[in-house]
């Protein structure tokens, strides 16, 4: 992979696609750019301009086994499993180097993917640096203990890397959330194949390339290429994976699961959320209004951690929907390379699919539409992309599948609730957990609900805040581990525990 050509992040139209983007590109396997063996590519889809650029391989089976088997030996043999870990940690800075310096050209090519603002990917590219430099440090300091066992022998503990990682990773944020397992997973001495999503995969084939060029020898990180089928089964079920870390649908997390099951291999799932913002008549409505549209607008909808099931109390409820629906029939649809732009358009083509599907889901199952509800082609621009209004449901059931169900898009349900315990029941009354958010001006009420709502993060008179020190996953069907935070390389490594016999006398049975 050479010839990328970093483009200046609010780059007119007529520079998107600069010299050398729209091509051919090759995965990475054992520290080579190589074509899928099949010879198959696919295409990729930019959503504003709602045309093909760029065609990638499509991994078969083979490769996967390739580049799985590359992993291993970079693991067992190459030995960099062994590693000293402020070697690890110094490439690890290394690379944080190398993001800052390219942070405009990874965020314009994520933009370039999946649609989402440039005002988002750029300052998200340029945290990646921090949070790698953060990682490297945990690095250093990831060790195990001295333990006051019994008398006349001494134990510890040592931590060990779990080995070759399966990193399989959705389309939405595709190089933080796949940061979230690469940096713990080199900070740990393990190695990896990555199989980004098909539709975002070629912003991480070139964070790979940065990989490389930071100095991680070959093959400890590996990208293949592809769909679902067969690629990402063939890597999720192969033999060799000692590690699933995986960030998508619960739906595909489930097969991750069975995928893993007959090796007991390790499984860290990031899935879906139905998150509750729940606004209390005593919060400062205003500012809930705006951390509202904040948590279901923001990156048009299509976050996990989106707060699509708003929670108002009956006091304010007619009065905050009004707002809110006031609000979103404001917000500016465009190019999301725009600094001006509020809201982009969605990611690809099932995506806006499924979106209008739940808008009629939800006319039939009679909530009322209070804003948008429709592809926005007001203008040619917009004709032409895959956009989608900014969309508010008032009446909402909390039962009925608008309010139970992932969207994935700019789509807000509003439920009424009485009181605390009734924003309680409702809250949890999901399969999922992620996060949640209370809107209040009672320290104490904010406080209760806190320790009420069963979720893995929860914001008070805030939403969708995430920082690489804290860490962030979901209860329930909203995943299994955690990652970022002071504890992200525990799931990375394996704890061995060591006895050393003092010089006791040896007697059978003992123990
Ligand atoms: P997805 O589950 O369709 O795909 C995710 C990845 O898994 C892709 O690389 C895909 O090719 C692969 N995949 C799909 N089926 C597979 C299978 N059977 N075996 C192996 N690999 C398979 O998800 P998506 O549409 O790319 O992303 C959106 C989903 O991701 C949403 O549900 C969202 O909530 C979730 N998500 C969760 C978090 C989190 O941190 N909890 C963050 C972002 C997105």
């Amino acid at each position: 992979m050479t010839d990328h050509t970093a483009a200046p992040a609010a780059s007119p139209r007529s520079e998107r696609f600069p010299a050398g983007m729209d091509r051919d590109y090759l995965m990475l396997i054992d520290g080579e750019w190589v074509a899928a063996s099949g010879g198959e590519t696919f295409s990729c889809l930019d959503p504003y301009e709602n045309r093909s650029w760029g065609r990638v391989p499509a991994a078969t089976v083979e490769d996967v086994d390739q580049a799985v088997r590359a992993a291993r030996r970079a693991f067992d043999e190459d030995g960099w499993s062994r590693t000293p870990a402020a070697e690890r940690a110094g490439l690890l800075r290394r690379l944080a180097g190398l993001i800052e310096e390219h942070a405009e050209e990874l965020a314009f090519t994520q933009v370039h993917e999946n649609g989402k603002l440039i005002s988002e990917m750029l300052p998200g590219a340029r945290a990646m640096a921090a949070h790698a430099r953060y990682v490297a440090g945990l690095a250093e300091n990831h060790h195990g203990a001295t333990l006051p066992a019994r008398p006349g022998f001494t134990a510890y503990t040592v931590r060990e890397p779990v080995g070759v990682v399966a990193a399989i990773t959705p389309w939405n944020s595709p190089l933080t959330l796949l940061s979230w397992k690469l940096f713990p997973a080199l900070a740990a001495g393990c190695t990896l194949v990555i199989k980004p999503s098909e539709v975002a995969p070629t912003s991480t084939l070139r964070l790979a390339e940065l990989c490389m060029e930071a100095g991680f020898p070959k093959g400890v990180v590996n990208v293949v290429t592809g769909f679902g089928q067969p690629t990402g089964a063939a890597l999720a079920g192969h033999p060799d994976v000692d590690k699933i870390a995986f960030t998508g649908s619960t739906a595909a997390g489930k097969a991750m699961l069975s995928a893993a099951a007959p090796r007991i291999g390790r499984v860290t799932l990031e899935l879906g959320g139905k998150s509750p913002n729940i606004v209390f008549a005593d919060a400062d409505l205003d500012n809930a209004v705006h951390g509202v549209m904040g948590g279901i607008f923001a990156a048009t909808g299509q976050t996990c951690m989106a707060g699509s099931r708003v929670l108002v109390q009956d006091s304010v409820y007619d009065e905050f929907v009004e707002a809110l629906s006031a609000a979103a029939d404001k917000l500016v649809l465009g190019d999301p390379l725009d600094p001006a732009t509020d809201v982009g358009p969605l990611a690809c083509r099932n995506q806006f699919d499924k979106v209008l599907h739940y808008i009629d889901i939800g006319q039939s199952e009679g909530s009322h539409l209070a804003a948008g509800g429709v592809r926005d082609s007001s203008t040619a621009e917009l004709e032409r992309g895959l956009f989608v209004r900014p969309t508010v449901f008032s009446g909402v059931d909390n039962s009925s599948r608008l309010a139970q169900e992932e969207i994935f898009g700019p789509v807000a349900s509003v439920v009424r609730f009485t009181g605390e315990d009734d924003a309680t029941r409702l809250a949890n009354d999901v399969d999922f957990g992620l996060a949640a958010a209370v809107w209040t001006r009672d320290v104490g009420r904010a406080h209760r609900m806190v320790r009420r709502l069963r979720a893995g993060t929860v914001w008070v008179n805030a939403y969708r805040v995430v920082h690489h020190a804290v860490p962030f996953g979901g209860f329930k069907q909203s995943g299994i581990g955690r990652e970022l935070g002071p504890d992200a390389l525990d799931d990375y490594t394996e704890t061995k525990s060591v006895w050393i016999d003092e010089g006791n006398p040896q007697m059978f049975g003992r123990h």
